[in-house]
C-alpha cells in the first residue's frame, strides 16, 4: 500500500513535468472510486495551468488558479506520466490531459480518490477532510512537546495513538513499529505514561525513519514516465517489522510479535520499555 514516503516520491517524480502545464481535458473511465469522481472536473479543469504539486499526508494536491485537484492512491493506486498516448489498461480509471503529457491513475482495488477543492471552497463530497488531519512529520510545529501535551491522561497504547494520525500523519503500521523500536518505547505502553524526553526522541526518529524511506524510494522508484506498468512500491529493510523471532539488531534477543487493535506489532522485549 502506498504510504507517505511513496506518495512523496511520487510527488517528486511527477511535479517537474506537471508544473506549468496547461490542462486540456479529463478522461474518466470509472468514476466509482472510494468516492465518486466529481463531474465538475470536466467543466473546471480545461484551460487551467498547474502552479504546484504538493502533498498533505497521503493526498497529492495539484494546484491551479481555480482550485486544487486532490488525489489519493488508496490501497493499490499509482500514477504514471505519459508523453505519448498509450492504450489504457482495465484499471486505468482517470487521465488528466495536459498540453505535453497525460497523468494516468491506475487503481485495481479502487480505494483511491479524485476530488476537487475550488479555490476558497470546500473539498467535494468530503468537506473538512484535509483540515482534520494531524501535523506533517516535517512540520517544525511537530515536536516531542506536542506529543507529550496531547497524550496527558491517555490510557490508549502509544502505538494506537501514533496510528490514529491525530497528532502526526504518515506513521503507518510499519513506521510505527520501527519508530517505537528506535525510540526504545514499548508499543503497549499507555501514551499518557511516556515521558517528555522519550517523546522528543520519538518525534526525532519518526522524521528519521520517514526521511530514510523517502531517500530509498527516490533511488528505487523512478519509473514514472512512459513505463507500461505501475512503479511498484518499494520494499525496505526493517529492524523489527515482520521479523518475528529474528535476533534484535541491538541486543540479539528474539523480536516478538503481538496484535494491537487487529494490527500486527513487532518489538524487542529487551530494548523497548
Ligand atoms: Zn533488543
Amino acid at each position: 500500500m502506498p504510504e507517505l514516503p511513496e506518495v512523496e516520491v511520487t510527488r517528486q517524480g511527477i511535479a517537474p513535468f506537471l508544473v506549468g502545464q496547461v490542462i486540456t481535458g479529463v478522461t474518466v473511465r470509472q468514476p466509482r472510486l472510494r468516492w465518486p469522481i466529481p463531474r465538475a472536473l470536466f467543466r473546471v479543469l480545461p484551460g487551467q495551468t498547474i502552479t504546484a504539486v504538493r502533498r498533505r499526508a497521503k493526498y497529492l494536491l495539484i494546484d491551479m488558479p481555480a482550485g486544487t485537484l486532490v488525489l489519493h492512491l488508496g490501497m493499490s493506486g499509482s500514477l504514471r506520466l505519459l508523453t505519448q498516448v498509450l492504450q489504457p489498461g482495465p484499471h486505468d480509471h482517470f487521465d488528466l490531459h495536459c498540453a505535453g503529457c497525460i497523468l494516468r491513475l491506475n487503481d485495481p482495488r479502487r480505494f483511491g480518490a479524485v476530488l476537487w477543492q475550488p479555490a476558497g471552497g470546500e473539498l467535494s463530497s468530503q468537506p473538512g477532510l484535509l483540515e482534520r488531519l494531524g501535523l506533517e512529520p516535517f512540520d517544525p510545529a511537530f515536536s516531542g512537546a506536542l506529543f507529550w501535551q496531547r497524550t496527558r491522561g491517555r490510557a490508549a497504547a502509544v502505538k494506537q495513538v501514533l496510528l490514529a494520525g491525530e497528532i502526526v500523519v504518515g506513521v503507518c503500521n510499519i513506521y510505527a513499529s520501527e519508530s517505537l523500536f528506535r525510540a526504545g518505547i514499548h508499543p503497549q505502553r499507555a501514551a499518557g505514561r511516556v515521558s517528555a524526553a522519550r517523546y522528543e526522541r520519538l518525534a526525532q526518529v519518526i522524521r528519521e525513519v520517514l526521511r530514510e524511506a523517502i531517500a530509498q524510494g527516490g533511488s528505487t522508484l523512478r519509473d514514472f514516465v512512459d513505463s507500461s506498468g505501475s512503479p511498484g512500491y518499494f520494499q525496505q529493510a526493517h529492524q523489527v517489522y515482520g521479523r518475528t523471532d529474528a535476533p534484535c539488531v541491538r541486543c540479539g534477543a528474539p523480536i516478538r510479535h503481538l496484535m494491537q487493535g487487529q494490527r500486527s506489532t513487532w518489538y524487542c522485549p529487551h530494548c523497548q520499555r
